[in-house]
């Protein structure tokens, strides 16, 4: 039920796991993260308690610098390690974190399912991943449009890619998402109590709109990769 992401230089599993901490208001049955690691991506994730997560990141080694992270709400099959976030592709080289419902994903299971995609969860999400691999080619952005495209319901997500991974990308419909600008570090969020403590530089991210970070910082583009130009909000009141 919430997200958060982390773009810089400090080890995102800390950063990531506080964050979601600071939506547990909003309540949760499962969390997880997902860090680009080594050249690879990797996850971990599981039902329960935040602190279930903390122990099971205490016997990994997860010291990359960007990733994403997820408390979720089941709407669309039941709590369970399998259906937590982050969802991936196949290979695992497309990680991402939804919070929402995609209303058509029974169809769009059956769609991606007729060009040989196989399912391993119960959830609406896990057609995000697919859908975006499947639209892939060289260009995370584009792939992203694409499949938005074709996605009905409401979403946040936030969403990591092997192959560029100098690059974080989030997007919403009908779900709420902020990024947080910080010194050299990027932070995206369902609600901004997740990343007071680290900046109070943030842009309400509005329906349609692209948040492209990289190492310079954050773009927020149109569909049609067109620069929007964003007001920033400065953030006064404490949580
Ligand atoms: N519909 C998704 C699921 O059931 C996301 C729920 C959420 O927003 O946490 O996995």
């Amino acid at each position: 039920c919430g997200i958060v992401g982390y773009f810089g230089k400090e080890r995102a599993a800390e950063i990531l796991v506080d964050g979601l901490e600071k939506l547990e208001y909003r309540g949760y049955d499962s969390s997880g993260i997902a860090v680009f690691q080594n050249g690879d991506i990797d996850v971990i994730k599981c039902k329960g308690r935040i602190q279930n997560l903390r122990d099971r990141l205490e016997s990994e080694d997860m010291s990359g610098v960007k990733g994403i992270g997820h408390t979720r709400w089941a709407t669309h099959g039941e709590p369970s390690d399998l259906n937590a976030h982050p969802h991936t592709n196949k290979d695992g080289s497309i990680s991402i974190v939804h919070n929402g419902i995609i209303e058509n994903y029974m169809y769009l299971k059956e769609w991606l399912g007729g060009k040989g995609y196989e399912f391993l969860s119960e959830t609406d999400t896990e057609v995000i991943p697919n859908l975006i691999d499947y639209y892939y080619n060289g260009d995370l952005f584009e792939a992203i449009v694409k499949a938005t495209n074709k996605m009905e319901g409401s979403y946040a997500i936030g969403v990591l890619c092997k192959n560029e991974p100098d690059k974080m990308i989030a997007v919403r419909k009908d779900s709420p998402l902020i990024v947080g600008k910080g010194e050299g570090e990027t932070f995206i969020a369902s609600d901004v109590t997740a990343v007071l403590k680290y900046t109070r530089e943030v842009y309400y991210i509005d329906d349609n709109e692209f948040a492209v970070i990289d190492n310079d910082g954050v773009k927020i583009l149109n569909e049609d990769g067109i620069e929007i130009d964003k007001e920033i909000s400065h953030i006064t009141w404490d949580a």
